[in-house]
C-alpha cells in the first residue's frame, strides 16, 4: 500500500502544533480520522495538506480509518476555530474539539437518528397487505395515512425495518428526506411605536452584511417580540437564525414562546443538559441546514449554519456566557466576530447592557436602540424602595415592614417573591464562645448549612460534612448557624405568615430535570403566595401577577474586591425588580440595606441604569480597568501558594522586556486563594491597544510553557482574555 500523501491533523492535546500523518489518498480539510497518538489511537481532524519536511517519511504514522459518516466539517467552522485559538492563545487542536460535540470527538463512526421519511409508492398503495399480517398491514395502514421515519413506525412494528427493506426491493415503498415545509408565522402582536423604529431599523439591516446592535430596552419591553417579528424576515427567506440565551435550565417557557411562533419551522435547542447523542444530532441539523432556528448557550455560537442570517445575543451582559474553565471564550464576543465572518447583522439585547458593549456604542461599532416603555399594556415599572436596616428590629433577616408588605400582598391576593442569593440554611455555623466558624478544609469559603439533611456543605468544591454537634475547637455544645439561606427563610416565613403557601426555588429544589416545570406549573395555576428563591428566580420569566419584591442580603456585592461586582449587582437587582409588576398590576419592591445612601441603590430607584452606567464607566476609566483597558490573566495554582507565586514572580521577570506598551500587575494571591485544595495567584497584563497585548501575548505563552515544563508537575496555569473575573 503506498502511503504517499501526508496531511495535516489537528487531535485533543494541549500542544500548539498539528501533527503529519500520511495516507494513500488525499483527505478534503475537516475530513475526520482516526490516528496513532504515542499509544492511543484518537479522532483527529484533517486541517490541510502537508509536507514531511524535515521528518524521516518512514516514521511518519498512517492515517488509521476514515470517519465519512458525516461530509468534511466546514471551512469556516474551521476558520472560527482558528480565530478563537489564535484569540485566546489556547492550543488549536483542543480549541477545535471544544468546540464540537462530544459525540465527535471519539474516534468512530457516528449513529444518526434515521430522518429519511417512508411513503407508499402506487404500486404499494394498491396492494395492501392481507389483514392476517398484523405487522405489514401495521405499517402499510401508517404509510397509507402519511409519510412516516422508521422511528415512527417501529413502535407499530418492531421488524420495521425489514419490512421497508423487502418493500423497497418490491418497489411497493420510497424513501427520501423529507419535503421542506412552508415558512409559517403564528399569530403576532402588534408592535407600539418604539418597537416599531426598533424593527425597521433591524429589517433594514438584513441582508446588507455585517452590523452590530444593542437592543438596550427595559424589562418586559418587548425585546423577545421585537426578535420574534426579525426572524420572522430572516426564515421567511429561508435563512437560519442564532440565539444565544444564558446558561439557565428554566428556558422551556422561552423555547415554547420560539416553537408556537414558527410552528413549522424545525427549531434545535443546544445545551449542557442534552446526551451526547441528542446534542450532535441537534448540531448536525443546524450544519446539514435542517434546522431553521438553533436556540443554545455558549457552547452553541460554534455551531455551523450554512445558510445564517442572523444573530441574537439575548441578555448579552450574562456572566455565563464567558467560559471559565478550558478554552475560556465570552460567546457574545465570538457571536460578533461570527456575525462579521458570515456577513450577517448580530443583536445584542439588554436590559442592563455590559459596560464592555457600552463602550463599543460609544466607539461606534456597535448601534444601540433603546425600548424605554413596558410593552404590555397598563405594566408600569415597580416602585423600588430602600429599608434601611441599621437600626431595625429584624426577625431572622427581615424588617417588620417587610414582613407587613408580604402579609398585605397576600391579603390582596398577591403573589410576592423573597429574593436572597444564598441556597441552603445558613451561610456558616459558628461557636458562640470561641469563635470558630465553619470553614472549608480545601477552599478559602465557609461551609453552607443544609438543615433538612443535616450536611455542611462547600459551594465550591462540593465538600460535604455532617453538622458536628460540637464545636471542632474547644468542645462548646452551643454552635448556631450565622446568617440566613433558602432554607432558613422558608422556615422563618412559614412561621410568620402561617396561611401563605410558600414556595421554595433553589438549586437544591430544582436539581431534576422536570422540576422546574413542576414548580412552575404550580405559580402558572396560582398555588402560591411567596415565593423564595435565588438568582435562579430573577430572569426571563413572566410570573404573571407578581405584586411584590423583597430583596435580602444584597449588600455584600457593594464593597466586593472584584472591580465587576457592582456592575453584576446593578443587573442583578434591575432583573429582580423587573420580576414585579409585569401584567397589569404595578409592583413593589423592597431592598433591606445597610447602605440605603449606596449609589447604586439610589440608581435603582430612579431606575437610572444610564446614570449609574455612566458613574460605573468613569470609574473604570479613571482607574483604566476594562472595557478602556484590554487585560489577560496568567493564572496558576500549587498544592501551596508560595510556589504558584514564585512561578509567576519569575515569569514576570522573563517577560518585563517583551512588555512594551503593557503594564504587568501582580502575581497576586487571587481574591478566592484556596480553591477545592489548591492555592491560587495571578498576574495581569493590561494595555490600552488590543492588538498590542495580543502581540505580548504570542510573545509570551511560548516563554509561560517553557517555564511550565521546568516547573514542579503540581503546577498548573491557565490564560484568561477579557477574564470576566478577578
Ligand atoms: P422583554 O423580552 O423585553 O422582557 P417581552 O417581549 O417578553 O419583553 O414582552 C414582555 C411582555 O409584553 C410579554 O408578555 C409580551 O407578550 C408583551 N408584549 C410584547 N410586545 C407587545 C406588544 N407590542 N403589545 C402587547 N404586548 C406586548
Ligand atoms: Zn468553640
Ligand atoms: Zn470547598
Amino acid at each position: 500500500m503506498a502511503n504517499d500523501v501526508y496531511l495535516q491533523v489537528a487531535v485533543d492535546v494541549p500542544l500548539r502544533e498539528t501533527f503529519t500523518y500520511c495516507c494513500e489518498r488525499p483527505l478534503p480539510t475537516g475530513t475526520r480520522v482516526a490516528v496513532p497518538f504515542g499509544p492511543r489511537r484518537v479522532c483527529g481532524i484533517v486541517t490541510g495538506p502537508s509536507a514531511p519536511g524535515g521528518l524521516d517519511p518512514a516514521r511518519i504514522k498512517p492515517v488509521l480509518e476514515i470517519f465519512d459518516d458525516l461530509p468534511p466539517l466546514p471551512v469556516s467552522f474551521l476558520e472560527m476555530v482558528a480565530f478563537a485559538a489564535a484569540y485566546y492563545h489556547h492550543p488549536y487542536g483542543q480549541t477545535l474539539f471544544t468546540a464540537l460535540p462530544t459525540a465527535l470527538r471519539q474516534p468512530g463512526n457516528v449513529r444518526l437518528p434515521d430522518r429519511r421519511h417512508w411513503w407508499l409508492t402506487p404500486a404499494g398503495r394498491e396492494t395492501p397487505p392481507p389483514a392476517a399480517h398484523r405487522a405489514r398491514r401495521a405499517v402499510w395502514q401508517a404509510l397509507a395515512e402519511e409519510a412516516c421515519t422508521l422511528a415512527a413506525l417501529r413502535p407499530l412494528a418492531p421488524q420495521a425495518s425489514a419490512i421497508l427493506k423487502a418493500w423497497l426491493a418490491e418497489g411497493r415503498v420510497a424513501s427520501g428526506e423529507p419535503a421542506a415545509l412552508s415558512f409559517r408565522e403564528g399569530p403576532v402582536l402588534a408592535l407600539n411605536g418604539e418597537q416599531q423604529t426598533v424593527l425597521q431599523a433591524l429589517a433594514g439591516a438584513l441582508a446588507q452584511g455585517f452590523s452590530a446592535w444593542l437592543l438596550h430596552g427595559i424589562t418586559g419591553s418587548g425585546k423577545t417580540e421585537v426578535y420574534l417579528q426579525l426572524m420572522a424576515r430572516v426564515l421567511a427567506a429561508g435563512q437560519q437564525v442564532l440565539v444565544l440565551i444564558p446558561e439557565i435550565n428554566l428556558t422551556p417557557q422561552l423555547i415554547e414562546r420560539f416553537a408556537a411562533r414558527f410552528p413549522d419551522t424545525p427549531l434545535v435547542t443546544l445545551h449542557s443538559g442534552l446526551s451526547d447523542g441528542e446534542r450532535l444530532a441537534g448540531w448536525v441539523d443546524g450544519w446539514q441546514g435542517r434546522a431553521g432556528i438553533v436556540i443554545g448557550t455558549r457552547l452553541a455560537v460554534f455551531t455551523p449554519l450554512p445558510r445564517l442570517g442572523l444573530i441574537v445575543v439575548d441578555e448579552e451582559h450574562d456572566t455565563s456566557f464567558k467560559q471559565q474553565e478550558g478554552l475560556r471564550y465570552h460567546a457574545r464576543d465570538l457571536a460578533v466576530w461570527r456575525a462579521h465572518q458570515a456577513a450577517v447583522p448580530v443583536v445584542l439585547g439588554s436590559a442592563t447592557p455590559s459596560l464592555e458593549s457600552l463602550a463599543n456604542v460609544e466607539a461606534g461599532r456597535y448601534r444601540r436602540l433603546r425600548l424605554t416603555q413596558r410593552a404590555h399594556g397598563a405594566a408600569r415599572l415597580p416602585e423600588v424602595q430602600l429599608i434601611d436596616m441599621r437600626r431595625k428590629k429584624r426577625t431572622e433577616g427581615l424588617a417588620e415592614e417587610s414582613v407587613e408588605a408580604l402579609r398585605t400582598a397576600q391579603r390582596a391576593g398577591q403573589m410576592s417573591l423573597v429574593f436572597i442569593n444564598r441556597r441552603g440554611y445558613a451561610p456558616v455555623l459558628a461557636c458562640t464562645d470561641c469563635g470558630w466558624t465553619s470553614g472549608c478544609p480545601h477552599c478559602s469559603s465557609k461551609l453552607v448549612i443544609h438543615l433538612p439533611e443535616r450536611r455542611l456543605r462547600c459551594h465550591h468544591c462540593g465538600w460535604d460534612a455532617p453538622v458536628p454537634g460540637s464545636c471542632p475547637d474547644c468542645g462548646n455544645v452551643d454552635i448556631r448557624p450565622l446568617g440566613e439561606g433558602t432554607q432558613r427563610l422558608e422556615a422563618a416565613l412559614t412561621a410568620m405568615l402561617p396561611e401563605a403557601r410558600l414556595l421554595r426555588i433553589d438549586r437544591d429544589t430544582t436539581r431534576r430535570k422536570d422540576d422546574w416545570d413542576q414548580l412552575y406549573q404550580r405559580i402558572q395555576a396560582e398555588e402560591v403566595d411567596v415565593l423564595v428563591g435565588t438568582q435562579m428566580l430573577a430572569k426571563g420569566h413572566d410570573f404573571g401577577s407578581l405584586g411584590l419584591v423583597v430583596v435580602l442580603n444584597a449588600d455584600s456585592g457593594l464593597y466586593s474586591a472584584d472591580f465587576r461586582a457592582t456592575e453584576r449587582l446593578f443587573a442583578l437587582l434591575n432583573q429582580v425588580a423587573g420580576r414585579a409588576g409585569r401584567a397589569d398590576t404595578p409592583g413593589r419592591v423592597l431592598i433591606q440595606t445597610q447602605w440605603p445612601d449606596h449609589p447604586l441603590y439610589q440608581a435603582l430607584c430612579r431606575h437610572d441604569f444610564d446614570g449609574y452606567a455612566r458613574t460605573l464607566a468613569e470609574e473604570r476609566q479613571a482607574a483604566r480597568f476594562p472595557p478602556y483597558c484590554s487585560q489577560a490573566l496568567l493564572r496558576a495554582d500549587a498544592p501551596d501558594l508560595k510556589d504558584a507565586m514564585a512561578f509567576l514572580d519569575r515569569l514576570r521577570e522573563a517577560l518585563e522586556p517583551l512588555a512594551e506598551g503593557i503594564e504587568i500587575v501582580g502575581p497576586a494571591p487571587a481574591l478566592m486563594t484556596r480553591l477545592a485544595g489548591r492555592e491560587r495567584a495571578q498576574l495581569s497584563f493590561e494595555s490600552c491597544s488590543r492588538q498590542r497585548l495580543q502581540h505580548f501575548l504570542s510573545e509570551a505563552v511560548p516563554q509561560v510553557e517553557a517555564a511550565a515544563r521546568r516547573a514542579s508537575r503540581s503546577l498548573r496555569w491557565s490564560l484568561d482574555v477579557d477574564p470576566q473575573e478577578t
